[in-house]
């Protein structure tokens, strides 16, 4: 009897023992998460199925750390998926995001309070100026205090080059200015994660630049910033790490470098009749054209050229995203 009761209090020791310590771990992990500049995100084994039974994310695993990330595929990649996922607006199928060791789907509420997110269709409230839209964000990101939230919006109306146009309605603003009031809303929390889907489609070049430029002033930062899109030169020179996404599969995770490293001696610049201009548009992917004097100067991704008077160039990001498609994923690439 002695012994049992022994055993048994020795066992609810070591019971409340296990929980006070696994309660002791967790807040340690919350403690961390908001304090620490750090920030890592881990994904693992991630899939996500529609209930029509489109597979847009196959086994996904990355592991995202402090910087600019850039995440890029063509269309239908599942992008947008795997960003409502990691903005805690839809459930993986299967798998598991951890952000600095916290399981999303268990810690949503504080793993919320780290995140920013600039969907791809954003849309403001009508009848709201600039200001008070912003100011409305930074009452749902969480910042009560009045006075507190007046030197945040001001302040961020600021950097993102809209404090002139705080009292125009922001459903007028042009796409460019919208797209950064969009950034800053995302930004108006002080989130170390901030996501933005597909946030320069439809800008024009000046807007897009000045907008690239925001974003990687921003990164920094001891941040997070997860840069979805389809366009190559969005995933600038600014990204620390990046990774494609092709039918719902990983297909490249590192630096852009290594990705462009791989195009050496795939990228071709050729001095073309029109006639054979018209057969090249057939045969390889055509980077850019110039008119020139005698026909087409033409860059080319292809293993070769022969036939034409062809010479090897530096390759560039998007040369090096083309060639990927092409020769490691045997994909036929098509300018969007
Ligand atoms: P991306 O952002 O790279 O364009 P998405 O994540 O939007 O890719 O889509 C990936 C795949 O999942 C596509 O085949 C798309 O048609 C499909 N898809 C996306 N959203 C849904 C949905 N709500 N229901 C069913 N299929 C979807």
């Amino acid at each position: 009897m002695t012994i049992r009761l022994f055993s048994e209090l020795h066992l609810n020791v070591f019971h409340i023992h296990g929980i006070v310590f696994q309660i002791l771990a967790f807040w340690q992990s919350i403690v961390n998460t908001s304090k620490s500049t750090r920030v890592n995100i881990e994904i693992r084994d991630l899939n996500k199925i529609y209930p029509n039974g489109n597979h847009a994310l196959k086994e996904v695993s990355l592991e995202i750390g402090n910087g600019m990330f850039g995440l890029l595929g063509p269309n239908g990649a599942g992008k947008s998926s795997l960003m409502r996922i990691l903005v805690t607006l839809m459930k993986p199928s299967k798998g598991q995001v951890l952000v600095n060791g916290l399981d999303l789907q268990k810690h949503r509420r504080e793993i919320r309070q780290m995140l920013g997110y600039l969907p791809q269709d954003f849309r403001f409230f009508a009848k709201l100026t600039t200001w008070e839209f912003l100011d409305y964000s930074a009452r749902l990101a969480g910042i009560t205090q009045r006075k507190a939230r007046l030197g945040a919006v001001e302040q961020m109306l600021e950097e993102v080059g809209l404090y002139e146009a705080r009292n125009r309605m922001a459903n007028k603003l042009s796409g460019g200015m919208k797209r950064r009031l969009g950034i800053a809303q995302a930004l108006i929390g002080e989130p170390k994660i901030i996501v933005v889907d597909e946030p320069t489609t439809g800008l024009d070049p000046e807007e897009r630049i000045r907008f690239r430029n925001l974003l990687s002033s921003i990164s920094e930062r001891e941040v997070i910033i997860i840069l979805s899109t389809h366009i190559v030169g969005d995933i600038s020179s600014t990204c620390t790490d990046m990774a494609l996404l092709n039918s719902g599969s990983l297909a490249y995770h590192g630096s852009p470098d290594k990705l462009i490293e791989k195009a050496r001696g795939n990228v071709w610049q050729i001095s073309a009749t029109e006639t054979e201009y018209q057969e090249i548009q057939e045969k390889y992917p055509i980077i850019s054209s110039i008119p020139a004097e005698s026909g087409w100067e033409v860059q080319v991704v292809a293993r070769d050229v022969n036939g034409y008077a062809g010479e090897q160039i530096e390759p560039n990001l998007e040369h090096a995203y083309v060639n990927f498609m092409e020769h490691e994923l045997n994909q036929r690439w098509h300018e969007e």
